[in-house]
């Protein structure tokens, strides 16, 4: 019998047995595909990032090599090579993970997991006993009916990361942070891309000040962006697929589907929610005590960064530790160029909440750093409670937004005001510098504007 069995070896589940094997409990893995790391390291962050870096490296020697005085000769791509590379990346990170379960004795059983009771798993013909049982099974693309994903055409973020060659009209249907990322990257690679949201603005979750520059910026690069757009219907029989929104008719040698994902529970046989969802306790408890939930499978953001925090203060509570997970501390990033950055509140939800609020802000024009780089374009925005000062929202749009996330994430967890955060010494010259003066900003006491 193991102490703890998780299903599924995604950033929840692979973070989850190694915590729990850190803790002393005979721990082992269910995970039905052919490599461990889940969605994020097989299909998701990491293969999409590897392919942001190589276009990002394209752009920049076709776009920007000049104004650097670097003279480059016949620039081409050679996509294959980009693919492989992606694919080597992914290899290396998921074997790692091999590595680290044998490292920490965890056993990887493969194949899929369905419950036969609250104890026991049943992977095909074999039996797994547990005392404790964490679900981490992810989550998977959501279709639509008159789009549906054969990942030749029509894809998903999958199909769209494994294509051969490069589109010509690159169509994404979903304006979030998976949508805006492959379309930069095709944008980036001299594809036609057509970005389709309904909503009023892209980057659903982000600042409105954040969201706004970044829908100019990328219009900037040369993606289409039609927002408050529906797609009504589509002709795929055609060739190129015709994709009417009601005021046009757009045309598409590749549909990207990216309007979102749905908690994957197929086969498991365990009681979920409406929404599809399994429902949790703030101990991450299901309905048998034993039986623990997380990651992109539970109510909330479906992030790596989230999935891996939410198993380790799981695994933690298990074994009687007294852990917590503070959400208002989870960094939501858009790795397009410039990345894109929000934590805790933005000021609308601030407002909605009826909360009296400060703010300060600094273009990245006013960073030496930013200039050196060349990378002006972007702002920092900070937001905070008037009567104390205290931090409770941390924006960025600008270089390197990803990296200085974390000074957020310090910030908010150690609940810091933002005088703390301007009177604090950032290195020179850093894009950091940016914020402090934000911070300082918010009392009229930046220097650099
Ligand atoms: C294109 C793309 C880019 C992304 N980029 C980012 C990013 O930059 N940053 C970020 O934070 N997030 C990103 N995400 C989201 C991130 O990948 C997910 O939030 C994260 O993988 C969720 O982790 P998880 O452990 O809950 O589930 P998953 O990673 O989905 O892992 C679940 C695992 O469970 C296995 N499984 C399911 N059912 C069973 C069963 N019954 N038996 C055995 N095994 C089972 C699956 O095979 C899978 O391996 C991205 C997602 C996509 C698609």
């Amino acid at each position: 019998m193991y102490d703890l069995v998780v299903i599924g070896a995604g950033p929840g589940g692979y973070v989850g047995a190694i915590r729990a094997a850190q803790l002393g409990f005979k721990t082992a893995c269910i995970e039905k595909g052919d490599s461990l790391g889940g969605t994020c390291l097989n299909v998701g962050c990491i293969p999409s990032k590897a392919l942001l870096q190589s276009s990002e490296h394209f752009w920049f020697l076709k776009n920007h090599s000049k104004e650097h005085g670097l003279k480059v000769g016949d620039l081409s791509i050679d996509f294959n090579e980009m693919m492989k590379r992606k694919e080597e990346v992914v290899k290396g990170l998921t074997n790692g993970v091999k590595s680290l379960f044998k490292q920490h004795k965890i056993d990887w059983i493969q194949g899929e997991a369905a419950f036969i009771d609250q104890n026991t798993l049943a992977v095909g013909d074999q039996k797994v006993d547990a005392k404790n049982i964490l679900i981490a099974t992810g989550s998977e693309p959501i279709s639509l009916p008159f789009l549906p994903i054969d990942e030749k055409r029509i894809l998903s973020s999958t199909g769209a990361l494994a294509l051969t060659e490069i589109p010509k009209r690159f169509v994404v249907v979903g304006g979030g942070i998976i949508g805006l990322e492959l379309g930069s990257v095709f944008a980036r690679l001299g594809s036609e891309v057509t970005i389709i949201e309904m909503l009023p603005e892209i980057g659903s979750g982000l600042d409105a000040a954040i969201q706004r520059q970044l829908h100019q910026l990328l219009t900037k690069q040369g993606i289409k962006i039609l927002v408050n757009t529906k797609v009504q219907s589509a002709n795929i029989e055609k060739n190129p697929i015709e994709i009417n929104v009601g005021s046009e008719t757009i045309l598409a040698d590749k549909v990207l589907v990216a309007v979102g994902r749905r908690p994957y529970t197929k086969n498991l046989q365990f009681p979920v929610n409406d929404k599809g969802r399994i429902e949790i306790n703030d101990r991450f408890q299901t309905l048998y005590p034993n039986v623990y939930a997380i990651g992109d499978v539970v109510e909330g953001p479906m992030l790596a960064h989230k999935a891996s925090e939410e198993a380790v203060v799981a695994v933690e509570i298990m074994a009687n530790l007294p852990s917590k997970i503070n959400y208002m501390t989870v960094p939501n990033i858009v790795y397009t160029s410039p990345e894109a950055v929000s934590i805790g509140f933005t000021e609308k939800e601030a407002q909605d909440t009826g909360l009296e609020i400060i703010k300060g802000q600094c273009s990245f024009k006013a960073v030496s750093r930013a200039r050196c780089m060349g990378e002006t374009d972007g702002i920092i925005k900070l937001i905070g409670l008037k009567s104390s000062g205290l931090l409770i929202g941390y924006h960025i749009i600008g270089p390197n937004a990803s990296e200085l996330a974390a000074e957020g994430v310090m910030a908010l967890k150690n609940r810091m005001t933002l005088k703390e955060i301007g009177h604090a010494i950032h290195g020179h010259p850093t894009l950091s510098e940016g914020i402090k003066e934000a911070a300082l900003n918010a009392y009229s006491e930046q220097i650099h504007f």
